[in-house]
């Protein structure tokens, strides 16, 4: 079979023998929650060393079928991307920077040692995908329609060395508004896990990061916060991420600091988008390294006014309060800030349609 030249006119389309009724839709829509629901369908596309990718299909979603030796199930060979598509003020549907997703897989791609994926299928795929399940977009307000590509290593083979066939999948996923009512401030806990090594695979997304974040996730949960944080694995002193998003601190100066990526912090679109419009707002943003005890007594002292996190599924969420095994303190009132939720509302208007988008960021479909 040829190579995918023009991938756009050669996905194969399968009907659908049986999508949701009407009515259950309807009342999955009404209240999706997040991860929990998915659409109809799905996009595959298989890779095979000398041939490349090949066989794009949009099809009936539904289980996958692996030998119980593929090496992604031993090895861990896979990353993933997440990214929404949202209905528009005018009922039209649009991406936010896929192509920013698409050039974040292949830098995933390339440490995990799986193949490159033009960055034009990634976004034809996602494309395919939204066109199929149209009527999957949420009802509800802040609703959207999450998209997750991600790549598995399908070879049956049980040597330590990149296998020779993979996997390309999307599969979407209905979300609501991450918080139902606004995002509150969350508290989080200081974890004496570490994240990401210099190194290692912390500016990668793969699902292997994340299997590592779930026990100090738990101990955090049990501590009664609602986030992990993590600080870097030399010197356990510098403020890297959460489990799954990037930080921002607010001074009364009108600066704004966020850790600089240096192959240990996960590059998110939403930290590179926030940079852009702060300084369209006239904020003077850094990239610099933040020290937990600069963060205490920061807050303590008052010149810290505002912290928050950000990532695609929350956006971004205000941080009221860290502890750690020394004890906890409060950013600023505790709860949200007024910068943290004007730059949210920047990007939300951004994303939806509602403001122009003066960066070029948003894909009609
Ligand atoms: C995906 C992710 C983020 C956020 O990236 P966005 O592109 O903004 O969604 C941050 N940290 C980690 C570890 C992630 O996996």
């Amino acid at each position: 079979m040829a190579t995918l030249a023009d991938p756009a006119t050669q996905f194969t389309r399968l009907p659908h023998p049986a999508p949701m009724a009407v009515d259950a839709r309807g009342a999955v829509l009404a209240d999706p929650g997040f991860g929990k629901a998915f659409t109809d369908h799905m996009v595959t596309i298989d890779w095979e060393e000398g041939k490349g990718w090949h066989s794009a299909v949009i099809g009936p979603r539904g289980p996958l079928s692996l030998d119980p030796a593929a090496a992604v199930l031993h090895y861990a060979q896979e990353i993933f991307e997440g990214l929404k598509a949202y209905r528009l003020a005018d009922g039209s549907t649009a991406l936010f920077r896929p192509d920013a997703n698409a050039r974040r897989f292949n830098a995933s791609a390339q440490r995990l040692a799986m193949p490159a994926l033009p960055e034009d299928l990634f976004i034809a795929a996602i494309k395919e995908l939204v066109r199929a399940d149209a009527d999957w977009f949420p009802s509800v307000e802040g609703g959207s329609l999450y998209l997750r590509p991600f790549m598995i290593a399908t070879e049956a083979f049980l040597g330590v060395r990149p296998a020779k066939t993979y996997s390309f999948i999307v599969i979407a996923s209905p979300a609501g508004n991450y918080f139902k009512s606004g995002a509150p401030a969350v508290s989080i806990w200081v974890s004496d896990y570490t994240r990401a090594a210099p190194g290692g695979t912390g500016a990668a997304k793969c699902g292997g990061n994340y299997a590592a974040s779930l026990v100090p996730t738990a101990e955090a949960f049990a501590r009664g916060h609602d986030q992990v944080l993590f600080l870097d694995a030399a010197e356990h002193r510098w403020v890297e991420e959460l489990g799954g998003m990037n930080l921002f601190f607010a001074f009364d100066d009108g600066r704004l600091i966020t850790p600089p990526l240096g192959g240990t912090i996960l590059p998110g679109i939403t930290r590179d988008s926030l940079i852009a419009l702060a300084r369209d707002e006239g904020l003077s943003v850094s990239e610099e390294p933040y020290s937990l005890d600069a963060w205490r007594a920061d807050a303590a002292s008052g010149k810290l006014v505002e912290a928050f996190a950000c990532g695609t599924a929350a956006v971004v969420t205000p941080v009221g309060k860290v502890a750690d095994r020394n004890g906890d303190f409060v950013i600023g009132s505790g709860g949200p800030g007024q910068l943290t939720g004007k730059l949210k509302d920047r990007l939300v208007a951004i994303q939806r349609g509602t403001a122009p988008d003066p960066h070029g960021w948003v894909v009609p479909l």
